[in-house]
């Protein structure tokens, strides 16, 4: 079936196709400089089992999301408009009580550091116990041996032992791992996994990401993946949404999205980083210039200062006119170039990069 959505200037959005759905959404906040639109009308569908790869730099809205789908906004401060329906539940106009007994029960959450999820005054195991007990109802003996479990399931040795241990004792890898038990011990529908690997080498990294995968298998977890790095993406995800300034510019496949660029911003990202499977003397090349301030964005395309391509779009349309996202079957970029001057000028970086 043919699906289209478009963002910003399009009719009213499309209703929910997903588990999860993201319709239009918008999150603006109040600083004393004066509103910031850190989301500017995001659309997406997520189903169960699939995982979602989110990219941008830093300020690109991708954190805002989810930390939007999660209800942990200040609400003194944020003001939030769209959709967002969980398996037909509008989470938006949904109270407190509400999203807290959704989250770490239907919908959990890692982050980058251990350290902030993890408290150093209680024993491993009883930080994973405890939301067991709580969103199940489980008793005492039965959430711990449910926190041994989970912890032999994400691969820390003698977990009946280990569970006993503070987070101290535990090396950063593990830790992490920790984290994942304690986000899956409920077995949520949703996993939100913001640059989770980030801050480990190489070899764990892979090792949490195999981890991910499997869990995924078993549980069906649908998963959001947020990272500012496509190498992570051509790895874990099966979809993909780049995001800039706040916007989507670009979604696909991931085959599509990593092969087949259709946005200036995506062909950057991939020229910044070594090539997924070229030659390895290929030059990278950084993208010129910084992320847009968001209390300040520049006009029309929000990408028009730092793309190298906005000379030739006729009219300066680039900085005059918003270029609309549309999407077809999922795929889409939001970009004034015609498909022809697509064809043309990527094709250099595609031969260069591929064979
Ligand atoms: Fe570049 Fe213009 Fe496309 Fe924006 S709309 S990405 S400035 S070519």
């Amino acid at each position: 079936m043919t699906t289209v959505t478009k963002a910003e200037g399009a009719p009213a959005p499309t209703g929910p196709d997903g588990f999860l759905s993201v319709r239009d959404l918008q999150v603006t906040f109040s600083t004393e400089d004066g509103p910031v639109k850190a989301v500017d009308g995001l659309s997406f569908d997520l189903h169960r089992g699939r995982t979602l790869g989110i990219v941008g730099e830093s300020g690109s809205g991708k954190s805002v999301t989810n930390l939007t789908i999660l209800g942990l906004h200040d609400p003194l401060f944020t003001t939030i408009d769209g959709e967002i329906v969980l398996d037909g539940k509008e989470l938006i106009t949904a109270t407190e009580k509400e999203m807290e007994k959704l989250r770490g029960n239907r919908v959990a959450m890692i982050f980058q550091d251990p350290l902030t999820a993890l408290s150093p005054f209680y024993s491993i195991g009883r930080q994973i116990a405890e939301p067991y007990m709580k969103h199940t109802g489980a008793s005492k003996k039965a959430a711990w041996e449910r926190a041994v479990d989970m912890l032999a399931k994400v691969g820390i040795p003698n977990p009946k032992e280990r569970a006993r241990d503070y987070p101290h004792q535990f090396s950063g890898g593990m830790r992490q791992r920790a984290m994942i038990a304690m986000a899956l011990v409920c077995d949520p529908e949703l996993l939100i996994a913001d640059e989770p690997t980030t801050a480990l080498d190489v070899t764990v990294q892979a090792q949490i990401m195999d981890l991910l995968k499997d869990l995924q298998q078993e549980f069906g977890t649908a998963i959001i993946f947020i990272t500012h790095d496509l190498g992570v993406i051509a790895d874990i995800a099966d979809d993909v949404l780049v995001m800039y300034g706040g916007r989507c510019v670009e979604r696909g496949t991931k085959k599509e999205v990593l092969r087949a660029p259709q946005h200036p911003y995506t062909l950057g990202l991939l020229g910044s980083m070594p090539s997924l499977d070229g030659p390895v003397d290929v030059p990278l090349s950084p993208i010129p210039g910084s992320p847009p301030s968001l209390l300040n964005p520049p006009s029309g395309c929000r990408f028009h200062p730092r793309c190298t391509f906005a000379d030739k779009v006729a009219g300066n349309r680039c900085s005059g006119e918003r270029p609309l996202l549309e999407v077809v079957d999922g795929r889409g970029a939001a970009c004034h170039l015609t498909p022809e001057q697509k064809r043309e000028l990527f094709s250099d970086y595609a031969a260069a990069r591929t064979h």
